[in-house]
């Protein structure tokens, strides 16, 4: 399936990749990265936070992480890494993502700091920074936020410019992690005034300044400062790439960095609803556990809902990239150029699942604190830190909402470059509309034949909305952001109850149905939710800029396809939340 091909193809359940068929290499790797953030990381996580008065304390623990592999496993073998596949990067993300403020300095460091070396660096650049990147001994950090350019970043000022064989530096980059303690950073500057350009530059080099720690809201353990260039001087050869190509550096290392982002919230997520439920196990009022409150179990069971699905669709999308990049080595790239092309290709799924899973986990984190009560508002207890540290991903790797027109633009991007056949669906789906709807002769009796019936629908939903709003805005649709917003959420929500709905079907496929009832549950209520929310979205965003007769039909047609037969949540959300309960944690 390529990239944004979801909208118009079913995916067979045989075809995805889900948690449950981890290796026992992967498992062994998990367990390793969850023991070395239970015993060093949360132990010390108050002083983490603190970084003022433990400044050393992340770097020390980039370095152990390093030493164990966790930095270098993505790289290729031949510069220090363990040349890990995909899937089993992953799993490594999911394990980082409990660990708050120190997940997100090891994402900057092996994400955005250490990638565009391996992309787009120079074999000298390669061998010099990578083995030493990959063990934690150098640290990294991206530099290309301003001031005056954050959403829009090629509008950035800092200057670069050629003086004999040193390029000389000057401007101001903000919001820059791990800017503390990095050796390296990997900065964007113009070249000519306009030439974006991406730079190598040391530590040490003189008129590189830093500023204070900025005071946030979250996050605090991670070190976020200003990097100011004053004449900084460095080398000809620290040139990253070609001159004029750093929107390529800096937009492809943030494809992966999405990704990942996506994949570590999912783990912060699972660990959030672990401390949840046995909180509510313990926590007595009028003479019993909380637990046995339907209010809460509700919450319980929604937040388990939510993560199933960003768990089913993080894992889908991490092994359509593992295929890519295995299709693409076959055809003779290298195991970087491979993966930084695969990311390419499904940059719109990457940005779907940075959105999706950083808004689940803000409703999970939130109600965990709804769930702990006053305790939650304690510095005491876990939650309050995990609420505060969420809010960010929402921000960084592209706000959700640059992430949502990211998503749609592409597609349509996809469709006007006739890679991406939008147009003969959405034809016939206007022919569709006309007609007397079609009953089909299907196998009713197939198992999820209706949750199947129900995807196919909605994506026809998707298709007529951005058909109608494509032919009525035409180039200017890119400017409709309100019609933008609608249609990504709609994509959002379809490709992540397909993705849940692939993953139950395989696993039932392997277990049998009696063994999968609670997936079976997760699946249905997390569908009969998302099309409610498919049709609200659908049916503004089609008020926006059709009438009369027009809008008549297609609200009629938003109706027909986001169908599906009323089931009783609430009897499901209690069976899903008694099974938390009774395993004390996240039921997968
Ligand atoms: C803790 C932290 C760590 C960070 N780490 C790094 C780092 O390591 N390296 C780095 O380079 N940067 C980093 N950033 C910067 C981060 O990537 C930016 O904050 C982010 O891209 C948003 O830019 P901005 O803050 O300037 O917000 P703005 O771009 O000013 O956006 C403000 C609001 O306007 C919206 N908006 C902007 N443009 C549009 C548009 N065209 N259409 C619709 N809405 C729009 C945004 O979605 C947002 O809601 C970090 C930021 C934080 C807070």
């Amino acid at each position: 399936m390529k990239g944004g091909e979801f909208l118009i193809k079913e995916q067979e359940a045989n075809d995805v990749f889900v948690p449950e068929e981890l290796s026992e290499e992967q498992r062994m790797f998990r367990s390793m990265a969850f023991e070395f953030i239970e015993s060093k990381i949360w132990p010390n996580i108050g002083k983490i936070d603190k970084q003022l008065e433990n400044p050393d304390l992340v770097p020390k623990f980039l370095e152990e992480a390093g030493a164990l592999g966790m930095l270098g496993a993505g790289l290729p073998e031949e510069y220090g890494g363990m040349g890990v596949d995909f899937v089993t990067e992953t799993v490594l993300s999911e394990e980082l993502g409990k660990s708050l403020s120190f997940g997100v300095a090891v994402a900057a460091h092996t994400g955005i700091g250490t990638l565009p070396i391996l992309y787009y660096g120079t074999e000298e650049q390669k061998q010099k920074y990578l083995p030493d990147l990959s063990t934690g001994k150098l640290k990294a950090s991206y530099c290309l936020t301003e001031p005056d350019s954050g959403s829009d970043a090629l509008a950035a000022k800092t200057k670069a410019v050629l003086d004999g064989e040193e390029w000389v530096l000057n401007g101001q980059k903000m919001w820059i992690t791990n800017a503390g303690f990095a050796d390296l950073y990997i900065v964007f500057a113009q070249v000519d005034g306009d030439k974006f350009t991406g730079f190598v530059v040391e530590r040490d080099t003189p008129g590189l300044t830093l500023g204070d720690e900025e005071v946030k809201l979250g996050i605090k353990g991670s070190s976020t400062r200003q990097v100011f260039f004053e004449d900084v001087r460095i080398p000809k050869e620290n040139l990253l790439g070609e001159i004029g190509k750093g929107h390529r550096i800096a937009f492809n290392v943030l494809n992966i960095g999405r990704f990942k982002l996506g994949a570590m919230v999912m783990g912060g997520s699972k660990q959030a609803i672990d401390i949840a439920v046995k909180y509510a196990n313990e926590r007595k009022q009028f003479k019993q556990p909380i637990s046995n409150f339907g209010a809460i179990q509700h919450k319980l069971a929604e937040m388990a809902i939510k993560t199933y699905a960003a768990d089913s669709a993080t894992y889908r999308i991490a092994d359509l990239l593992a295929d890519k990049i295995t299709e693409l080595k076959a055809e003779g790239l290298s195991k970087a150029e491979a993966k930084l092309k695969a990311a390419e290709e499904y940059n719109i799924e990457c940005a779907i699942l940075k959105v999706l899973g950083s808004e689940s986990i803000d409703y999970v984190v939130d109600e965990a604190v709804q769930i702990f009560g006053g305790t939650g508002y304690s510095e005491e207890y876990p939650v309050a830190r995990m609420y505060r540290d969420a809010r960010i991903n929402r921000i960084f790797e592209g706000t959700n909402e640059i992430n949502r027109m990211l998503a749609v633009g592409q597609m349509m991007k996809k469709a006007m470059k006739g890679e991406l056949d939008l147009m003969t669906p959405a034809m016939n789906i206007q022919n569709e509309l006309m007609s007397i709807p079609d009953f089909g002769d299907d196998d009713e009796s197939e198992l999820l034949y209706a949750e199947k019936k129900a995807i196919r629908n909605a994506k026809k939903a998707i298709l007529m909305a951005s058909g109608a709003a494509a032919q009525k805005y035409m180039m200017e649709l890119e400017n409709q952001q309100e019609v933008l917003m609608y249609l990504a959420d709609m994509a959002i929500d379809v490709f992540t109850a397909e993705s849940a709905l692939l993953r139950t079907e395989k696993v039932v496929g392997l277990r049998g149905e009696e063994a999968s009832r609670l997936q079976l549950l997760m699946t249905k209520v997390y569908l009969s939710d998302a099309l409610e929310r498919v049709h609200m979205a659908g049916k503004h965003a089609i008020a926006g800029f059709a009438e009369g007769d027009e809008l008549r039909m297609m609200l009629i047609g938003m109706k027909r396809f986001t169908k599906y037969e009323p089931m009783n949540t609430i009897a499901a959300r209690k069976e899903i939340a008694a099974k938390m309960i009774e395993t004390n944690s996240y039921p997968f």
